[in-house]
């Protein structure tokens, strides 16, 4: 049986799990877990008798890298963690100006099953919990100590794991004040409310993929519980408590929803919101099929036309050129085949 990790904990659960100890003992142990510490006889201003105890009751770290896959561009790195009954995968990205962020995952699988992603096709194991989350960004930060920005936008879909990411994010900020978080969801209107009125007031990124109602069912399927005209009244409200910025996240299959019926639907739905496009060609994934056929990527010409079209309709647009593709790590790869 493994021992509870104390690294998905903020200072005040620290301090509950740590009782009858001193609050500021929770502290002290706080800050040498976010220093990176790998053993608690490396605590050397804790008491030998208080290190050998919590080394007795506790662990640091329950989860451990088992594979790390850099990309020849060198703008990606993925690491396959194993934790208990199967493996995760957490990405470290590289912008053009050098800032490091990590995307990190929420479940084991996902229950969503949108037809263009790999962790779509693995079904759903189970959520994460808080350590599993943070651990994430440990490991990564082992890697690159400079790793400052968090995407959850690896395996899972975040709000139908409400109470790790609210555990893990304040775990997160409390190691950083700085630190700029994006929860990308595919649109759990329920999820998205409750962000609104509860928290934390992390950036909001959707999966839109289509703003047409009956193409998103198919591509889709939470699009049937949570339709499009619910999932933009919960994006009004959390527009006005949070006044943020939302990014739309656009999935670009070739042939699929890149025509200008998409651009127009696209920017209905925006109307109101005050939002930013992420176009995202979709990354190959083999024998994922839809409507019988294969899925492919856009062309150039036809990723170009279907901007242009969004462009032309007052939306502003960004181009998301993946990084990790050649170590399925991009957005909608992740998912070790041991899982499957
Ligand atoms: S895109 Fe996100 S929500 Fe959809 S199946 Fe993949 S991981 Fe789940």
């Amino acid at each position: 049986m493994l021992k509870p990790s104390l690294s998905g904990a903020p200072v005040s659960s620290l301090e509950d799990m740590l009782a009858p100890l001193p609050k500021y003992r929770a502290k002290q142990i706080f800050a040498w877990i976010n220093a990176g510490a790998g053993a608690f006889d490396l605590m050397t201003n804790l008491p030998r008798s208080l290190r050998n105890e919590l080394d007795e009751r506790f662990c640091l770290r329950k989860t451990s890298v088992i594979n790390s896959f850099e990309d020849n561009s060198g703008g990606a790195v993925k690491l396959q963690i194993s934790i208990e009954g199967g493996i995760i995968e957490a990405v470290a990205l590289v912008d053009a100006a050098g800032r490091r962020t990590a995307c990190l995952s929420t479940q084991l699988g996902c229950a969503m099953g949108c037809v263009f992603c790999k962790t779509g096709g693995m079904g759903f194991k189970r959520n994460l919990d808080s350590s599993e989350i943070t651990e994430q960004f440990y490991h990564i930060r082992d890697l690159y100590p400079d790793v400052a920005n968090i995407v959850f936008m690896g395996m899972g879909e975040p709000l139908h794991n409400l109470s790790g990411l609210r555990q893990a994010v304040s775990t997160l900020c409390e190691t950083s004040s700085q630190r700029r978080i994006t929860v990308s969801t595919c649109g759990i209107t329920e999820g998205i409310m409750s962000l609104a009125d509860e928290g934390p007031a992390v950036r909001l990124a959707v999966s839109l993929t289509t703003a047409r109602e009956a193409l998103r069912r198919k591509l889709m399927p939470v699009s049937s519980a949570n339709p499009l005209n619910s999932l933009k009244e919960a994006l009004l409200y959390h527009q006005e408590r949070h006044r943020r910025r939302i990014t739309l996240e656009a999935v670009a299959l070739g042939g699929v929803n890149t025509s200008d019926e998409d651009a127009a639907a696209m920017a209905g739905f925006a109307r109101g919101l005050s939002v930013v496009v992420n176009l995202i060609p979709w990354n190959p994934v083999e024998n994922l099929l839809f409507e019988g056929k294969a899925l492919k990527e856009p062309s150039a010409a036809e990723l170009k036309r279907f901007r242009a079209a969004l462009e032309a309709r007052g939306l502003k647009t960004v181009l998301r050129r993946e990084k990790g593709r050649g170590i399925a790590g991009a957005c909608g790869q992740l998912g070790a085949t041991e899982n499957v």
